[in-house]
């Protein structure tokens, strides 16, 4: 990193890390930016390019920019546009105009086109690679000034004496499971600034502490959430179409749960498919993987990936709570912008340009004020917003099944959100049924043959890398609650929830059962964070560079 680093004295670090050896060192920054996202990126490009003489850094967790980034992506490009006016002289590696939109409504063996519901109309749009798109963003903004730091955890928050967010620390690296050196044991250093931008993406591990610090959401619904699996292929020659895009719903899902697929036509034979469901599902036997890989086998699918082979995996929580769900997005020296704050619009299951044009707002917010207040003010009354309030209504209307959501959505259509209630969103983790006096529905599953054969096959695909013998990142607080009243109470769902089968119950022959946990394999998707029924699991960062390494995800 760079030179300006001085010996740390007046800053209190919270959580405190357990093994201060020494004085950490420091180095300060006029704004630290935490996540080389969309919106962390634009906001970084936006500020240098009002004030060049700033001093903005921007942390990233992953071994390279873009390796920790899974998204669909069709992207509307009007942010891109105002942010780097000339990028389709030098557009991104993966950028293909969208072609044409299909819709379909899937029975198990069924499929019934139906007319593109407005939100899903992408004329003018691009199919990308976010991962790739952030990764050609990143030296864009370095030639403007910004600091990139990829293979950086922020880990920690540092506050002033008044209690405002004064910077983050960044994890130690070569810490044992122990707690013990290893040979290339490096202390992780402190970084400074009056103020930190949160841009971590969806259930952010630092945004989750100071929502909880500042409560920030006391005047919000709950967040929402579901979980987006998904592989890139490449097909058998001639099987790809370029640009077109198609949206499913209906089976493998039943009526009680959210979601359903997307297959995006990139360029050579490639093809992005994946599925969201809702993490307010009700069945604790339910798995999210289970049903994207059937989905896969569905007759209008499989043709097209027979032949085919899967180029790379993963999964990532979406964030779903919308205009009612937004926290707070300001608090004393910090300020969250993108899926942090929770500005994905999910009728459209897009939110890549409403992170890009967060991000850009509030750099304009800090070059014209130099503080976080006020910033909260300017999301509310921007397009970010507007476009949030519009389609309030659509996702907790399908609280109560599919055809009510799909005739509540027609109706937040045609009356373009002007309806005078707001529904109501509530946690995901309290909705699963318990066991007792619950049927689980029959899922009625066809026979896979279809790669990956299972979650293990699937993280190879993520390239997932963690060193075995560094403290687990996966913080249960209490792993009696897994054997006794969970067991009992949900078959332990986690089991089932996590897509990289992190979390297994073993029988250990002294101690009977316990959980285990095999965190080397998580794609830090935050799934087990956010629906986990207690709410005893929290995600934190491993030593950086650490996880996923996606390719064009
Ligand atoms: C399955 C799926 C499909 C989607 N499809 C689309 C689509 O088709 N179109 C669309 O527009 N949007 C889509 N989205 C949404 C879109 O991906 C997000 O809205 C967008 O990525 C949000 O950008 P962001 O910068 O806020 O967060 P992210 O893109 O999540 O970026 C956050 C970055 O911060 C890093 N980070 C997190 N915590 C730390 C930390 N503590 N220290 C250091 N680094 C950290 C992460 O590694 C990551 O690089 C989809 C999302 C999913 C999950
Ligand atoms: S352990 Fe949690 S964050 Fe990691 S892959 Fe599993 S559900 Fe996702």
């Amino acid at each position: 990193m760079i030179a300006r680093a001085r010996k740390n004295q007046d800053t209190v670090r919270f959580p405190a890390p357990s093994q201060i050896m020494s004085e950490r060192e420091f180095m300060e920054y006029d704004v630290i930016t935490v996540g080389a996202g969309p919106a962390g990126l634009a906001f970084a490009i936006r500020l240098k390019q009002l004030k060049p003489d700033i001093r903005v850094c921007v942390i990233e967790k992953a071994s390279v920019v873009g390796a920790q980034i899974l998204s669909g992506a069709v992207i509307e490009p009007e942010p891109l546009n105002e942010l780097l006016p000339e990028w389709g002289k030098n557009p991104p590696p993966i950028c293909v105009p969208v072609s044409k939109d299909e819709f379909y409504w899937l029975g198990k063996e069924k499929a019934t086109k139906l007319p593109p519901p407005p939100q899903m109309h992408n004329h003018g749009n691009f199919i990308v690679s976010l991962g790739a798109l952030c990764a050609w963003l990143a030296p864009q903004a370095e030639a403007l000034g910004v600091e990139i730091y990829p293979g950086f955890a922020a880990a920690g928050l540092l506050f002033d004496d008044n209690g405002a967010v004064a910077g983050v620390s960044i994890g130690d690296m070569g810490v044992a499971k122990d707690g013990s050196h290893h040979a290339g044991y490096t202390q992780g250093i402190d970084i400074k600034a009056p103020l930190t931008v949160l841009a971590e993406g969806c259930r952010g591990h630092l945004s989750k502490q100071l929502i909880a610090k500042y409560e920030l959401d006391k005047d919000s619904d709950p967040q929402t959430y579901g979980i987006g699996i998904k592989e890139l292929w490449q097909l058998a020659p001639g099987k790809g179409e370029p640009g077109k895009v198609v949206h499913t719903l209906g089976w493998p899902l039943d009526n009680a749960i959210y979601g359903g697929s997307f297959i995006y036509h990139l360029d050579k034979d490639r093809l992005a498919i994946g599925f969201v469901t809702g993490l307010d599902y009700p069945d604790p036997m339910f798995s999210p993987f289970e049903a994207f890989q059937q989905l896969k086998h569905h007759p209008l699918v499989k043709p097209l990936l027979e032949g085919g082979s899967i180029l790379s995996a993963g999964a990532r929580a979406i964030v779903e709570g919308g205009y009612q769900s937004l926290p707070k997005v300001e608090m004393p020296g910090a300020l969250l912008i993108g899926d942090a704050a929770g500005t994905l619009n999910v009728p459209k299951i897009k939110g890549t340009h409403q992170a890009m044009r967060g991000g850009m707002l509030a750099a304009e917010h800090i070059a014209a004020t130099n503080q976080s207040a006020g910033w909260d003010a300017k999301l509310r009354g921007s397009k970010v917003m507007r476009e949030l309030k519009k389609v309030r209504n659509i996702r907790p209307g399908f609280n109560k099944g599919l055809l009510p959501g799909l005739l509540n959505a027609g109706w937040e259509t045609i009356t373009a959100g002007l309806s005078p209630w707001t529904l109501k969103n509530h946690a995901d983790w309290s909705s699963l049924h318990k066991l007792q006096g619950y049927e689980s529905p029959k899922r009625d599953y066809v026979a896979r043959d279809l790669p990956p054969r299972d979650r293990l096959a699937s993280v190879y695909y993520a390239a997932t890398a963690h060193d075995e013998d560094q403290p687990v990142h996966l913080h249960v607080s209490d792993t009696n609650i897994c054997i006794t009243r969970c067991a009992e109470e949900y078959d332990n769902p986690c089991t089932r929830f996590c897509p990289a089968g992190v979390y297994e119950i073993v029988q250990d022959a002294v101690n009977g059962k316990r959980l285990q946990i095999n965190a080397a394999n998580c794609v830090h998707c935050k799934t087990c964070d956010i629906k986990d029924p207690y709410q005893i699991i929290d995600w934190v960062t491993p030593e950086g560079g650490s996880g996923p390494n996606y390719q064009n995800l």
